[in-house]
């Protein structure tokens, strides 16, 4: 390491103009630039804390550092994005990592006990390379993405590059698969005992009972030759006859009968047939997944104990969500079978702790999750009961990537069980890559309805009086009313409930900016009744599960009507009633021909004014059009932005 200089990189003066706080901000960047910015971060301050101090606080403090040399330009690698693989390094390892910047290399030291400094060497050795396989096809991405107008072609090094034999990959990607999946025991799957009055009901009787129960459908999408569509299980009992210990739990609930979910997911589940529940939270859904996991569970070869990691695992959208399904996962809790719940935000370290106790079933956000598998501390090859629930709401939050890289360690023999409160295109496509012959089964309409138990009220009004309105229904709401208001962004949130404090108010609010800790008390404090207000943006639309929330109140109207509908089922739940108040604007127009229709179908009374919104909306949207075909003809010039 002859030309490194003597003292830590953090202290070089060379290096000083670039010791400022990186900007918070920053444009979108391409890949090249992302490359440059990697070598700006490792000299950032923002490490200057974790690797500077190396004084004892590592293992091993006798020890001498293990000192080697990397080379400079894969330095950025070995210290991630804002230090984070340096950071997790010195996490998983105990140590403490010092880089000594040099030209053309770096000196690095790992203090620490002699074996933690050669894991911390050999998790540095495997990033850079990483690194190094990675920059080859970086290189080709970028020439490729080159205009040719003035390359000069005698410096295209793409020729030297050989050819990527793609039939020798996937050759080797299925002989890896199977050896990958070699030596796992089989999966027991199907558990069902059809009960003498499920069999013996008639044809007609199946359907008239699927019609009274807001008119269940179900299908099998195999390809060829389709199962019989199993007849609905109308008790518990039906169910569940073999296994006293899940009837026990559910007479413990106090639950009069099946939901119409359950009626007709158990018996498809229960056969270890993979299943897609169309049903909005509320339904019952989380049950109609957990009771034949449970059995699923503990009716496998393998013993918990010997399993080396969790038999079930369930992805959901949110932290809330995840809490919810780990709470019903308590509650029904099935021959003490273990469930951790691991979710951003939360406390990753106790997260850690918890999974290597052992553990059953894992109830997960799929960014934890994919984090804490990636660093080895969760291994999912023992998952053979696997749930994506609300798979739409995860789409669009933009799981889909954590998702595929989880499922890449999940057997593919496993049972798959997915919901979704809506079917749309990228929703099938996830069926398709992730199930194998599903049955669907779904309640209602696969169009969109709210919840018939709700009372739905229009008011239309503009931006300026919507404090009045909101104000005007908090201050006469009734000792025993609970409602959860829901705003479109985090500002309005906390604006309107510091506003209604100010007004002597109880409020709470829910929103992404808050930390974790808060969010959970803010909503037991409100689950508890201790606070009869919840002020919320869309992240408490779906999965939140107060059973006596009275009024939903949109005071921001939501974006899309789907987000409305999940919302308006945040009440009338469980056998109840509730109702909901929608403030709509000018701004929401585009949106009033969808709501009449939701209105109508829930037979609900729709105001004169929404309809003749919808209808001003549709005539200046045939306006514009014809007007933009006459600027066509006449040939005006076009904008070019
Ligand atoms: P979910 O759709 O899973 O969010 O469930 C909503 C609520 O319904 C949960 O609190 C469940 O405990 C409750 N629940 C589940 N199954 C039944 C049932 N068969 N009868 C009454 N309530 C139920």
């Amino acid at each position: 390491m002859s030309t490194a200089k003597a003292a830590p990189w953090v202290a070089v003066s060379e290096r000083s103009s670039s010791l400022s706080p990186a900007p918070e901000r920053r444009p979108a960047e391409g890949p090249n630039e992302r490359g440059r910015r990697g070598s700006r971060a490792w000299r950032g301050a923002g490490w200057r804390e974790p690797f500077g101090c190396v004084e004892a606080v590592a293992g091993g403090c006798g020890q001498p550092p293990l000192c080697f040399a990397v080379r400079s330009d894969l330095v950025g690698a070995v210290v991630g994005r804002g230090g984070s693989k340096i950071r997790e390094i010195q996490s998983t390892t105990n140590t403490k990592i010092q880089i000594i910047k040099g030209d053309p290399k770096a000196e690095v030291k790992i203090f620490g006990n002699k074996p933690m400094q050669t894991k911390a060497k050999t998790m540095i050795d495997n990033f850079i390379k990483e690194q190094e396989n990675y920059s080859p096809q970086y290189r080709v991405d970028i020439v490729a993405f080159q205009p040719s107008v003035g390359r000069d072609v005698s410096t295209n090094h793409n020729e030297d590059l050989p050819l990527i034999n793609w039939d020798k990959i996937r050759e080797d990607a299925l002989k890896w698969g199977k050896k990958k999946w070699a030596d796992l025991p089989p999966i027991r799957k199907n558990f069902y005992v059809e009960s003498a009055t499920t069999r013996a009901m008639s044809q007609l009787q199946v359907d008239n009972w699927r019609k009274e129960n807001y008119n269940i459908t179900c299908d099998d999408l195999k390809n060829g030759e389709k199962r019989p569509i199993p007849n609905p299980t109308c008790k518990f009992e039906d169910a569940f006859q073999c296994y006293p210990e899940v009837m026990e739990n559910i007479k413990r609930a106090g639950f009069q009968k099946p939901t119409p979910i359950q009626s007709q997911a158990w018996p498809v589940v229960l056969q270890g047939i993979d299943l897609i529940g169309v049903a909005q939270t509320g339904t019952g859904k989380t049950l109609s997944y957990l009771m034949p996991g449970f059995i699923h569970l503990n009716s496998q070869p393998v013993a918990g104990g010997k399993r080396n990691g969790p038999g079930m695992l369930v992805l959901t959208p949110t932290r809330e969500l995840a809490l919810q399904v780990e709470a019903e996962c308590s509650k029904y809790s099935y021959k003490s079978l273990r469930s951790v719940c691991i979710y951003g935000g939360g406390d990753r370290n106790g997260q850690i702790q918890n999974v290597s106790k052992g553990v059953d079933i894992i109830i997960a956000t799929p960014g934890r999750l994919n984090d804490l598998q990636m660093n080895n501390f969760v291994c999912l090859k023992s998952v053979t009961y696997l749930v994506l629930d609300e798979a739409d709401k995860m789409l669009d939050m933009g799981f889909e990537p954590q998702i595929t890289k989880i499922l890449l360690d999940v057997r593919p023999d496993r049972q798959t069980i997915m919901t979704s409160a809506t079917w749309p295109c990228a929703v099938r496509r996830l069926a398709q890559s992730y199930l194998k012959e599903p049955m669907i089964v779904y309640v209602g309409s696969l169009d969109l309805v709210a919840v018939s138990t709700v009372k739905q009220d229009v008011i239309i009004t503009t931006e300026e009086e919507k404090r009045a309105h909101i104000q005007a229904f908090l201050e006469n709401m009734s000792p025993t009313d609970k409602v959860i208001v829901f705003v479109s962004r985090k500002a309005v949130a906390d604006h309107l409930s510091s506003d209604l404090i100010l007004r002597q108010l109880s409020v709470e609010s829910l929103h992404g900016d808050r930390e974790q800790s808060d969010r959970e008390k803010a909503l037991e404090n409100f689950k508890q009744g201790k606070v009869r207000i919840l002020i919320a943006t869309d992240l408490a639309s779906r999965g939140l599960d107060v059973h006596d929330i009275t009024h939903v109140y949109n005071y921001d109207f939501p974006r899309n009507i789907e987000e409305y509908v999940h919302r308006v089922g945040r009440t009338g739940r469980a056998g109840r009633t509730g109702m909901s108040i929608s403030l709509i604007t000018r701004n929401n127009w585009s949106i009033a021909t969808e709501l009449i229709h939701i209105l109508e179908r829930a037979n609900q009374s729709i105001p004169e004014e929404l309809v003749s919104m919808a209808e001003r909306y549709r005539a200046n949207k045939l306006k514009r059009e014809v007007e933009k075909k006459i600027g066509r003809l006449q040939g005006k010039p076009q904008k070019f932005y």
